[in-house]
């Protein structure tokens, strides 16, 4: 609620023209402590993308997204300018309401602003009030409509009389928190009135927190004095707030329309109470802004709506309120549609199904902003009721799963369902709902301090730190504060921000920040907990393996590594946070194995075989025996293999292979190097640049490729040049929407599009690796993500090049090597031509394999057959590194297939020089290496080549 005080307005002011007026807004939100100077820059940007001119008189200066990060406090002050100034867009003003917003407050202010503009003489008004008290009171006014919407009616309702069907409607609104028991009372005085067609109203005033209007009907047939009663309106009242809704009911009634309402759907009541005709034609749209429906986009909508040429009618498809017109901009922002809410437009005669799909579509395409996709199923996964059991799964046969943390484990399974959380949706004290969220919240980061100390330090106590800063987020908080406004409750309000949080967060991201979705859920959930008293079913005492749906990266990092011999999930996939964290944990983990593995009973034994991937519920004694010594063995190998850490990577006949680690952050150069990698084989610069809002400068992204450098001391640093955009766009680097983002601007296709951005990256790099004096050279080594060809390679040598010519020679790196990732199947078939050109070429086969295959490296489904032993990416790295080595050229591998205990010899076999993995797995791999020689890997590869399908490949290499 927008409650201005005296001293937040400024009467009397005068500018000559509107950028003067402008900067006297920022001044003054300066001035108030609210802003810091900084944030006049965002004003002035967003007035250039386009005006901020509401209507009557009035503009609502307010910054870009990007200048939210100058405002201290969220505010508003205005400024009143008598004799007008003319806005850039050719209106005049008189009041400026500017805006200091930390998230989307500057919507809701927006909407309680929509009112002023229904009355056309507000402008002369405002210039010529003489008070500051006039003026607040011309803005501040409130719209309130009664609330209607699917949860106030009570259709159906099995009433033995009139009486008893009224108060059920009235005790609806009580159960929703909209009246307190002396409206029970209240209304159980009155009588009830006729309106005619069946329908009755009863009305109450006493203990009305929301005003609202409740439908029962009878379930049986019911008369009261010889007359039908199909249904009992229950109001409950405060001041005008329900005129909007009686003068439709009227409406209905006078023509004859009101008679079908006992009879008819919860959509439809909710459609004509809303002011739609039986005769019109109706379209769903969902509002894809990130921002909801604000003055931007609500005016393109506006505009997209008169050019129709017939009357449409909008309104919220959840609640009550009445269709508006969707021509008008004020009525049209009033809805304060948000993000993912639906919009049901409607209109009548000839060509309304043509227009209304026009005004759709232009809804879709997100009304001239940049939108993503919102995909409720990825959100609520709630299985529906007629969807048969998933079956059993039989005993003593492999089950099939993703595998994401390798190791074996044998024990008995702890199935743990996801807590169903129970709670009201809406709440009439929004002071108590915002107190118990605070103390929830603080409650939830308490318990997080708890778990990190308990972590001491390491991976684990780094995600519960960011979970706690998640927690202690404003801008989550402020999101539920805005519904718990609305009416909702904390929970209902809470769980909203986090699912459009972590929604955004999804469609941002996909795989690289994937996980911060799962981590905001986490979070979510854990205050949810918290508000509904739900606390987590206790896991047995003794070792167990862990069976769930799908689990939070908390959850994993609670996990007691002491009892938990492995983790199975129906969902998720193997690059998931969770996933990598329950590799860092070294808890072995398979994935994404379906329903029916929640069909296990508690307790039932099962074998968890993390490196392929699958589980053998209740296995046979002489299974079970094999597999107990399979651990043993296991277990001896890894003591084995940390011991020799440090040693060469060398197989057993002295063939040397380097191992090295891949990196996400520069700051685990140092724990690599302590598990004995040789190097940093592929360090993800992605994660520098999503790090921060805008694009790190040369300083920032010279000091964290430094970290790293010194880090190794010596050992070379391989940096894959930023690899985003498509399916992981950067927020700074927008980038339009596209239907295959797989297929689209990303890696270097989309770094070349800003070379500026390539060049200061490089110049980075270089930088960096400068050695110190007289220090030993820091070998660099560089690599283009996602090149199809030569062409792209040369465009980015050119910068080098010019770099290297620019740059002193002792202020930069001396060592430097410029390769190519083989990501995309035609680099590997071009490769000849790459390898005259290239220093070396560095095998992705993460994306290799999706490529090839033609199978989403993420898909829920299909993820587990985008197998990197696929004979086809075999051979295709087979050919990489024949090219390569014909012109003396080196070839390493970064995808996960590097840590393959299976695929280390086929890779080393076919000629790979160098295998780089998570730092984890750096000694196992060495290990591995240390168990063949060269020429067994060379028959291995040729057995793998000669196979047609990967499966094949797997069971003629776990033959021998
Ligand atoms: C790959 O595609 O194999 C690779 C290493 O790159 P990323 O996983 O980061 O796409
Ligand atoms: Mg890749």
């Amino acid at each position: 609620m927008l409650t201005l005080r005296p001293e937040d307005i400024r009467l009397g002011c005068q500018a000559p023209d509107w950028r003067v007026a402008l900067e006297q807004a920022a001044e003054s939100l300066h001035q108030a402590g609210l802003t810091a100077p900084a944030y006049r820059d965002g004003l002035f940007q967003r007035e250039s993308q386009s005006s901020t001119y509401l209507g009557n008189a009035i503009a609502i200066p307010h910054g870009t997204p990007e200048s939210r990060e100058h405002v201290h406090t969220t505010g508003v002050r205005v400024l009143q300018f008598p004799g007008g100034v003319e806005w850039h867009d050719g209106q005049r003003v008189h009041v400026l309401v500017s805006i200091a917003a930390q998230s989307d407050e500057h919507l809701g202010i927006l909407r309680q602003l929509t009112h002023v503009l229904d009355d056309d003489s507000v402008g002369e008004r405002l210039a010529a009030a003489g008070s500051a008290t006039e003026v607040a009171a011309l803005l501040s006014k409130a719209v309130v409509e009664a609330r209607l919407d699917a949860e106030t009616l009570c259709l159906g309702f099995p009433a033995r009389d009139t009486h008893e069907l009224a108060l059920a409607g009235a005790a609806r609104l009580r159960q929703l928190g909209c009246v307190g028991s002396d409206f029970m009372t209240d209304v159980a005085e009155r009588t009830l009135a006729p309106m005619g067609q069946g329908l009755w109203l009863i009305h109450g005033e006493r203990s009305v927190e929301v005003p609202a209007l409740a439908l029962a009907t009878p379930e049986e047939r019911l008369e009261r004095d010889g007359e039908a009663v199909k249904g009992v309106f229950c109001l409950a009242a405060q001041g005008d707030a329900h005129r909007g809704l009686l003068e439709r009911i009227l409406a209905l009634l006078d023509s004859g329309a009101a008679a079908e309402l006992p009879n008819a759907d919860a959509a439809t009541v909710l459609a004509r109470l809303a002011g739609e005709s039986a005769t019109a034609h109706t379209r769903l749209a969902r509002v894809l802004n990130a921002h909801g429906l604000h003055a931007r986009p609500a005016k393109q909508l506006v505009q997209i709506a008169r050019q129709q040429g017939l009357p449409i009618h909008v309104r919220l498809a959840e609640g009550g309120g009445a269709a508006v017109p969707a021509t008008s901009l004020t009525k049209v922002i009033n809805l304060g549609a948000r993000r993912g809410q639906q919009l049901t437009f409607s209109a009548e005669g000839d060509n309304a199904q043509a227009a209304l799909d026009a005004v759709c579509r232009a809804v879709a395409d997100g009304l001239g902003e940049q939108v993503l996709p919102f995909d409720e199923s990825r959100e609520r996964i709630t299985p529906s009721a007629d969807t048969a059991p998933p079956e059993p799964l039989p005993d003593d046969t492999p089950h099939q799963g993703v595998a994401a943390s390798p190791g074996l484990a044998i024990a008995p399974v702890f199935v743990l369902q996801t807590p169903r959380f129970d709670y009201p949706e809406r709440a009439a004290d929004p002071a108590e709902q915002q107190r118990r969220l605070h103390s929830a919240i603080d409650e939830g980061a308490a318990q997080l301090e708890a778990l990190e100390r308990e972590a001491r330090g390491g991976e684990v106590a780094q995600i519960l730190s960011m979970h706690e800063e998640m927690l202690r987020d404003p801008e989550l908080f402020e999101a539920a504060r805005e519904g718990i406004q609305d009416g909702r409750s904390a929970e209902a309000a809470w769980w909203e921000a986090i699912e459009t949080a972590a929604h955004a967060q999804e469609m941002l991201a996909d795989r690289l920040l994937a996980e911060r979705a799962a981590d905001l859920r986490d979070v979510g959930r854990r205050v949810l907990g918290i508000l509904c008293q739900v606390s987590r079913p206790e896991p047995p005492e003794t070792p167990y393996i862990l069976v769930t749906d799908d689990i939070g990266p908390s959850d994993v990092a609670r996990l007691d590594t002491r009892r938990v011999r492995g983790l199975l999930t129906a969902r998720g996939g193997a690059t998931a946070h969770s996933a990598i964290l329950a590799r860092a944990l070294g808890i072995p983990a398979v994935v994404g194995a379906g329903e029916r593995v929640l069909t296990l009973a508690g307790g039932c034994e099962l074998i968890l075989d993390g490196e392929r991937g699958r589980v053998i519920p209740a296995p046979s004694a002489a299974r079970r025996a094999t597999a107990e010594q399979r651990l043993a063995e296991r277990q001896q190998r890894e003591a084995e293999a940390w011991e020799a850490r440090f040693e060469e990577a060398r197989t057993r006949d002295g063939h040397r292979v380097e191992v090295a680690a891949n990196l996400g952050n520069t700051a685990h150069a140092v724990d690599a190097v302590e598990r004995g990698a040789e190097g940093v084989g592929l360090l993800r610069t992605e994660f520098l640049f999503m790090a921060h809002a805008q694009e790190p400068d040369l300083e920032t992204q010279v000091a964290e490729y430094r970290e790293a450098l010194d880090a190794l001391d010596g050992r070379p640093l391989v940096a894959r040049t930023l690899d985003v955009g498509g399916d992981k766009p950067l927020p700074y680097w927008p980038v339009p929407k596209e239907d295959n983002p797989f297929l689209g601007l990303r890696g270097i296709r989309l770094t070349l599009t800003r070379p500026e951005v390539l060049e200061t990256q490089l110049r980075a790099l270089l930088m960096a690796a400068a050695p110190a004096a007289e220090q030993a050279p820091r070998p660099l080594r560089i690599m283009l993500p996602m090149v199809k060809d030569i062409a792209e390679f040369r465009a980015a040598r050119a910068i080098l090049d010019r770099l290297l010519d620019e740059i002193p020679a002792a202020e930069r790196a001396t060592d430097v090597q410029l390769g190519v990732m083989i990501e995309v199947p035609s680099a590997a078939l071009l490769a000849p031509t790459l390898a005259a050109e290239v220093d070396f070429f560095s095998v992705g086969t993460n994306d290799l394999t999706q490529y090839t295959l033609a199978i989403d490296r993420d898909h829920p489904a299909l993820s587990a057959q985008a197998d990197g032993l696929h004979p086809a990416v075999l051979r295709l790295i087979e050919m990489t590194v024949a090219a390569a080595h014909a012109h003396g050229k080196w070839v390493g591998v970064c995808g996960e297939l590097a840590s393959d205990a299976l695929a280390v010899p086929v890779l080393v076999g076919l000629g790979v020089d160098e295998l780089s993995v998570s730092a984890r797995q750096v000694p196992l791999v060495k290990a591995r290496l240390r168990e063949f020689d060269l020429a067994e890997a060379r028959v291995q590869a040729e057995l793998a080549l000669a196979q047609a399908t990967s499966e094949a490949v797997r069971d003629a290499l776990e033959v021998r």
